[in-house]
């Protein structure tokens, strides 16, 4: 037997993939898997956003393994039952896949191993795939997994990297293995209709064009609502068809501040991911409890259902949130300000908003969505866990001129700066003409309900 079978999840790409590599090393035969399995879906990760951009990567992925002579190989069904089947149809001796962070990947991994065992058959898992430091490398002393970003970032940065893998030049794969119909794009229904391009060919070209016009200037725009300026990445790492290990590597080779400020932000990333890892419960539970009563009722619902709507009154607010709906992709700052009054100002549940990421981003993920929810909402990593973010001043901060809002709530389209951010202070009939709710709370009254609720002084974050 000399056949090896490849098992893609969130790495869906043919450059720096060590699996891939592994698995052609010495002329063997491979067979390029991917399972699409209704428990991912149970899980809650079947967004139509994600499927949409999901169907892009597997369709560039077939083509860029058509290119070196082989195909993708797409099977639905239990991922376990799936792959053993292939080993069996294909004879293949080992499966090659990359590490997992997630209760959900953990729990995979176990049972694959576990089930191929019993085939004779090998499992081989790659670390540094989806990641660029793996989970559980860097550990400070007493515990298993870093809980503030700081002192990871200073570890993470002296780490050394392992070296990007070029792509396979050819991929062999041996006849009789039985491949399902492809997902099609057009075939997802509810999907955002301002959502991204999936897809490895999609990813390296943004990398390229982004660090090449954005590069030097990141550290100064990134927070720049109107400019856009951030690379959107997010996607594409989040489906792997761009790797964190090139990403760092050519942002290094780059230099300069606004690389550095961009290798931090991929830091970020794998910082929430070795949380999970260590801490997989803290995808529903919360990190740090706070003994959140968390508002329930009609009233909580119907401020939440506002928010989701993008109509609390809050011009920033809502902008992300409408931007959000439109693209499956809203930016940081817009996340950051928005979580913050739902957690915070409105004072629901962190998981009601999280779930409602999961439902539209297209760069939802476990790691980073769950936990940069508890880091806004203070039962996460955040060393100031009662700050509160102002939307008003975080607008005028972020978006000076309203640009931003005026892209995405056109009913405020003719207001100026001074009023943008804060449209309740119109009076008579330019109040009257426009067609905007007014503030769900009042920012003061939010601030004073939020302080009694945790017991402590609400930190004006800004
Ligand atoms: P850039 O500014 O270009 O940054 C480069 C990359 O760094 C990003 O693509 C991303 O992979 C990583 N990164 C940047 N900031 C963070 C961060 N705070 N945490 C983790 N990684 C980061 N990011 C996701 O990838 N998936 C999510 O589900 C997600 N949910 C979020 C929920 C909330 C409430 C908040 C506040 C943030 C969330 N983020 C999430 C983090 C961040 O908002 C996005 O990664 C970023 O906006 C993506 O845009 P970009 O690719 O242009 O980022």
């Amino acid at each position: 037997m000399n056949v090896s079978v490849v098992l893609f999840t969130s790495d869906l790409r043919v450059h720096d993939h060590p699996p891939l590599r592994s698995a052609v090393a010495g002329g063997r035969d491979v067979v390029p898997l991917f399972v699409r399995d209704p428990a991912v879906d149970r899980a809650g990760f079947a967004a139509p956003n994600r499927l949409a951009f999901l169907a892009d990567c597997l369709a560039d992925l077939d083509r860029a393994l058509r290119e070196r002579g082989g195909r993708l190989v797409q099977r639905s069904g239990d991922t376990v039952a799936e792959v053993c089947a292939v080993v069996r149809e294909a004879a293949a001796d080992e499966v090659h896949m990359a590490a997992g962070c997630s209760a959900f990947a953990q729990a995979r991994e176990e049972r694959l191993r576990r089930a191929l065992e019993a085939e004779g058959c090998r499992l081989r898992v790659h670390d540094a795939v989806t990641t660029a430091v793996p989970p559980g490398e860097l550990v400070p002393q007493g515990s298993d997994h870093f809980a503030v970003f700081t002192p990871y970032f200073r570890r993470w940065a002296a780490a050394p990297l392992r070296t990007p893998l070029a792509p396979p030049r050819a991929v062999r794969v041996p006849p009789g293995v039985r491949s399902g119909k492809p997902p099609s794009r057009s075939a997802v229904p509810g999907v955002s209709p301002g959502l991204a391009t999936g897809g490895e060919s999609e990813g390296r070209g943004r990398l390229a064009a982004w660090l090449a016009r954005h590069g030097d200037t990141y550290e100064q725009r990134q927070d720049d609502l109107a400019a856009d300026a951030t690379s959107r990445l997010s996607p594409h790492l989040h489906f792997g068809t761009v790797s964190a290990v090139e990403a760092v590597h050519r942002a290094r080779r780059r230099g300069g501040a606004g690389a550095e400020a961009f290798v931090r932000q991929l830091c970020w990333r794998d910082f929430h991911h070795q949380v999970l890892a260590a801490r997989p419960g803290a995808a529903t539970e919360d990190y740090r409890p706070r003994h959140d009563r968390w508002r329930r009722g009609p009233e909580a619902e119907a401020d939440l259902a506002a928010w989701r709507a993008g109509r609390t009154g809050y011009p920033l607010v809502d902008a992300a949130m409408r931007q959000l709906a439109h693209e499956g992709w809203t930016h940081n700052r817009g996340r950051l300000v928005a979580a913050s009054f739902l957690t915070k100002t409105l004072y629901v549940d962190w998981r009601e908003g999280a779930r409602h990421f999961l439902d539209l981003l297209v760069d939802g993920d476990v790691a980073d969505n769950q936990l940069n929810w508890q880091w806004v909402a203070g039962t996460g990593t955040d060393t100031r866990p009662n700050r509160v973010l102002n939307p008003v001043r975080q607008g005028r901060r972020y978006d000076p001129d309203g640009a931003y809002v005026r892209r995405w709530l056109p009913e405020l389209a003719g207001l100026g700066a001074r009023e943008i951010h804060e449209p309740w202070r119109l009076t008579g009939r330019d109040r009257a003409a426009l067609d905007y709710p007014e503030p769900v709370i009042g920012l003061a009254d939010g601030l004073a309900r939020f302080r009694a609720a945790r017991g402590a002084p609400a930190d004006p974050g800004g």
